[in-house]
C-alpha cells in the first residue's frame, strides 16, 4: 500500500513509498480518506522529533486521521466515518493504566505517527476498536480536524478545572496563535460563551483575521498592536491559550493574565534561548492575584467525544468558515505543499 514515511533522524528524508498493508487480523480496518499536516509533522521531517517503530528505520507519518471503516465488526459498520486517538499507553504507570495516557507518568507512551508506532498516512490502518472515535457524518470531511480539536477541548478542560479550584466566572479569552489549534481553541471559546481575542501576526484583513472575525472573536494582528496594548485596553484575560509555539509570548502571558486567570500552554517551541520577565510580573502580581500558566499535551479519549460534538456546533454555527479551515487538500505525493503550507490547515488525500 501507498504511505507517507521518513526516517526518523534525517532531515528531508520524508517520502511516498509503497509499505506492506498491516499484518494484524484483530481491530477496526479502516481505509484512510484523509490526513492532517500539522507542526509536529514538520519537526519529525525536519529530523528534530519523532522515533521509529523498535528495529526499523521508518516511520509511517500522520496522526490526524479522517477514514472510513472497510468491513463491518467491533460495533462498526462498513462506510462509518471515523478517526483514531494518537496515544498508546506505557502499560506501567497509574494515569494509563486508568485508560488516561494523555497524563502518563513515565513518558513511556508510544503514539501513532509520531513515537515508535507507525501513523495513518496509509491507505489502510488498522486499529483497536478502543482507539477508534465515531465521526457523525453531518461533520464529513471536517472530521480530520478532530485531532486538533481534542488538544484544545482538553486543554480548556484542564483551565477550566484550574480556574474551578475556586469561585471563577471567566468572561474573557485571549488566544494566540490562529493555525488550527488557535482557531478550533477561538471557536471553542465562542461555543462557551466568552468574549474572544485572537492574536496573530497576519494582516487584519488576512485570511486568518475574516475566519477569527466570522466567530465573532476579535481578531488582533500583533504587527499593528502589541498584546500588552490590548491587555491595557480590556483589562487582562481570565483564559489564555497560547497556541503559537512561541516561548517569548508562553512568558508574556504571565503578565496578559488577570486576577484568577488561567494560561494554557499548547504550542511547543524547541529553539533554545533565554527568555525574561520584569521579576515584579511573576513574584508580585502573579502570586497577589492567584494566576496560573499550565501546560498540556494529546487528549484524553473524552476530549475526542467532546472534540467531535464541538465540531458539529461549530459546522451549525459557522458553517461557511468551518468550510475553509481546510485550506488545502493535496495528494500524498504533493506532501511538500502541504508541509509548506501557511494558511489553517493542508492535508493530504488518500482517497
Ligand atoms: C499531537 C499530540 C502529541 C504531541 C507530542 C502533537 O502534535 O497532537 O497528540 O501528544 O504532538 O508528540
Amino acid at each position: 500500500m501507498q504511505a507517507l514515511i521518513t526516517t526518523p533522524g534525517r532531515p528531508g528524508s520524508t517520502r511516498v513509498a509503497d509499505v506492506p498493508a498491516p499484518e494484524r487480523r484483530e481491530g477496526v480496518r479502516i481505509r484512510t480518506l484523509e490526513v492532517g499536516v500539522c507542526g509536529t509533522d514538520r519537526e519529525i521531517d525536519a529530523g528534530e522529533f519523532g522515533s521509529a517503530p523498535p528495529g526499523e528505520t521508518d516511520l509511517i507519518l500522520g496522526h490526524e486521521l479522517l477514514g472510513e471503516v472497510a468491513e463491518d465488526g467491533d460495533g462498526f459498520s462498513r462506510g462509518d466515518l471515523v478517526t483514531a486517538t494518537v496515544r498508546r499507553s506505557c502499560e506501567h504507570c497509574a494515569a494509563c493504566e486508568e485508560g488516561a495516557p494523555d497524563a502518563c507518568d513515565t513518558g513511556d507512551y508510544t503514539e501513532r505517527g509520531i513515537t515508535s508506532l507507525p501513523g495513518f498516512a496509509s491507505e489502510l490502518v488498522v486499529e483497536d476498536a478502543a482507539n477508534v472515535v465515531a465521526i457523525p457524518p453531518a461533520i464529513g470531511r471536517l472530521g480530520v480536524l478532530a485531532e486538533p480539536a481534542s488538544i484544545c477541548a482538553r486543554g480548556i478542560r484542564h483551565a477550566t478545572a484550574i480556574g474551578g479550584r475556586q469561585p471563577w466566572q471567566p468572561t474573557r479569552a485571549l488566544v494566540i496563535g490562529a493555525g488550527a489549534i488557535g482557531m478550533l481553541a477561538t471557536y471553542m471559546l465562542r461555543l462557551a460563551g466568552h468574549d474572544v481575542w485572537t492574536a496573530a501576526r497576519s494582516a487584519p484583513g488576512s485570511e486568518k483575521g475574516r475566519l477569527v472575525s466570522a466567530s465573532g472573536a476579535r481578531y488582533v494582528s500583533t504587527e499593528a498592536t502589541p498584546l500588552a496594548d490590548v491587555r491595557e485596553e480590556v483589562g487582562g484575560f481570565d483564559i489564555i491559550v497560547e497556541a503559537a509555539g512561541s516561548s517569548d509570548l508562553m512568558l508574556e502571558t504571565v503578565r496578559l493574565l488577570r486576577r484568577n486567570g488561567v494560561a494554557c500552554l499548547l504550542g511547543l517551541d524547541a529553539h533554545p534561548h533565554p527568555i525574561s520577565i520584569d521579576g515584579t510580573a511573576l513574584g508580585v502580581n502573579f502570586v497577589i492575584e492567584n494566576r496560573v500558566v499550565f501546560g498540556s499535551v494529546n487528549a484524553h479519549r473524552t476530549d475526542w467525544t467532546a472534540a467531535v460534538s464541538s465540531l458539529e456546533a461549530m459546522r451549525e454555527r459557522w458553517p461557511e468558515a468551518m468550510e475553509q479551515l481546510v485550506g488545502l487538500r493535496v495528494e500524498p505525493d504533493r506532501f511538500s505543499e502541504a508541509f509548506g503550507y501557511r494558511g489553517v490547515k493542508a492535508t493530504l488525500q488518500f482517497a
